[in-house]
């Protein structure tokens, strides 16, 4: 199994560590790799779009021509795709009251960005994700899933407002997982 994590901006390096300690935990067969190439997408089952500035992650994909690959990719259902966080923001079709982003829009699900404002720019809080079950999770300056629809379905939620949400083999999660030692979310979404 070869997973990538785009290696543009934000929390690349602990995306890195904590996939390899989860194929680890999980004893399966895998390399990861940094992803900073558009050559690179078409070998990987795999890439996660890590946390950090939407804006410039997205600018930074379209230039270098990684924005189209995972597209192409992705739309022969060769790839999967896992945003968290800022990379959540980048899997939906639309970002609510925000046009400074250019998603690739994998996912029938509108976004808003910095929603939990000033007040709570970081916080921890339990979650019960589907199919994973009562998960800690670690929320940076975090967007937030406002609607899902189509065949997006929502995992989990943050008060009337989602937390994580599954399309097929793309996934969004408004937390950073790789801030956390529990690998069963990996499980899930490199359906390991
Ligand atoms: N606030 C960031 C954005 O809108 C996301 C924050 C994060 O990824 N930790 O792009």
């Amino acid at each position: 199994m070869k997973i990538g994590v785009l290696a543009i901006q934000g929390d690349v390096s602990e995306h890195v560590e904590a996939v390899k300690r989860g194929l680890e935990h999980f004893d399966v067969q895998g390399n990861v790799f940094y992803v900073r190439k558009k050559e690179q997408i078409s070998q990987l089952d795999y890439l996660i779009i890590p946390g950090g500035e939407s804006t410039t992650i997205s600018r930074l994909m379209v230039k270098s021509g990684i924005y189209d690959e995972v597209l192409k990719q992705a739309e022969k259902k060769e790839l999967g795709v896992i945003g968290t966080c800022a990379g959540s923001i980048l899997m939906a079709k639309d970002v609510i009251d925000d046009n400074r982003v250019k998603t690739l829009g994998l996912m029938d699900m509108a976004v808003r960005r910095n929603f939990f404002g000033r007040q709570r720019e970081s916080f921890e809080t339990e979650l019960d994700i589907e199919g994973v079950g009562k998960y800690y999770a670690v929320f940076i300056r975090a967007p937030v899933i406002d609607k899902c629809w189509g065949k997006c379905k929502p995992l989990a939620y943050i008060g009337d407002k989602i937390a994580m949400a599954r399309e097929g083999n793309f996934f969004a999660l408004i937390f950073h997982p790789e801030l956390t030692e529990d690998y069963r979310i990996y499980k899930l979404f490199l359906n390991l």
